[in-house]
């Protein structure tokens, strides 16, 4: 999705578009938990003016798959995405940091993810969408995804999966630190 900044007029710009299956799969590459996304996913954003600034606020819902991180079996994610950012022309954005900036007002209220306020640099008048929410949607993705919160795991052992039934195997770790003091006792 691309919009023209002239299209945003005093009340607002609203957008929905789709971004596809493989453009996803794109933007979850490098992801280390190996998600795969199960379809595409709507977008819906509202874009206002504020001078030569663009606020954006968008929101869309990403369906995953990937390897359970503790049995290994395919694993669903549902992942809301929310976000807002600020677009600055590139040109400002340049003449120099600071200079009251209205991101320390917004982090004021608690925001406690830092990537929910954000600033972007846009040239031009054309501003690309897509690549803003991909970052955000990959930003998003939890580092560890489990099948469901309870989830047992494998054996470390045996590999048994848990879930399934308990293999009875011994996965009492040595902790080294006490070696020393074992042989102590038993002497
Ligand atoms: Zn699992
Ligand atoms: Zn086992």
């Amino acid at each position: 999705m691309r919009v023209n900044i002239d299209e945003i007029k005093d009340s607002g710009l609203e957008r929905s578009w789709e971004i596809p299956t493989v453009r996803l799969e794109e933007a979850l590459r490098g992801d280390r938990a190996g998600y795969q996304a199960v379809g595409p996913a709507t977008v819906e954003a509202r874009l206002e003016r504020l001078g030569r600034r663009v606020r954006l606020l968008a929101k869309t819902t990403v369906e995953l798959t990937s390897p359970c991180g503790r049995c290994l079996l395919p694993a669903r994610t549902t992942v809301p995405v929310d976000f807002q950012l600020t677009l600055v022309p590139a040109e400002e954005a340049a003449e120099g940091e600071g200079g009251g900036h209205e991101t320390g007002e917004e982090h004021a209220e608690g925001s406690f993810t830092p990537h929910q306020v954000d600033e972007e640099t846009y040239r031009g008048k054309l501003i690309e969408l897509d690549p803003l929410v991909e970052e955000q949607i990959a930003l998003a993705l939890p580092l560890y995804p489990v099948c469901r919160e309870g989830c047992q795991g494998l054996c470390p052992v045996c590999g048994q999966n848990q879930n399934e039934k308990a293999c009875g195997c011994d996965r009492r770790v040595p902790d080294p630190r006490w070696a020393g003091l074992e042989k102590f006792r038993q002497s």
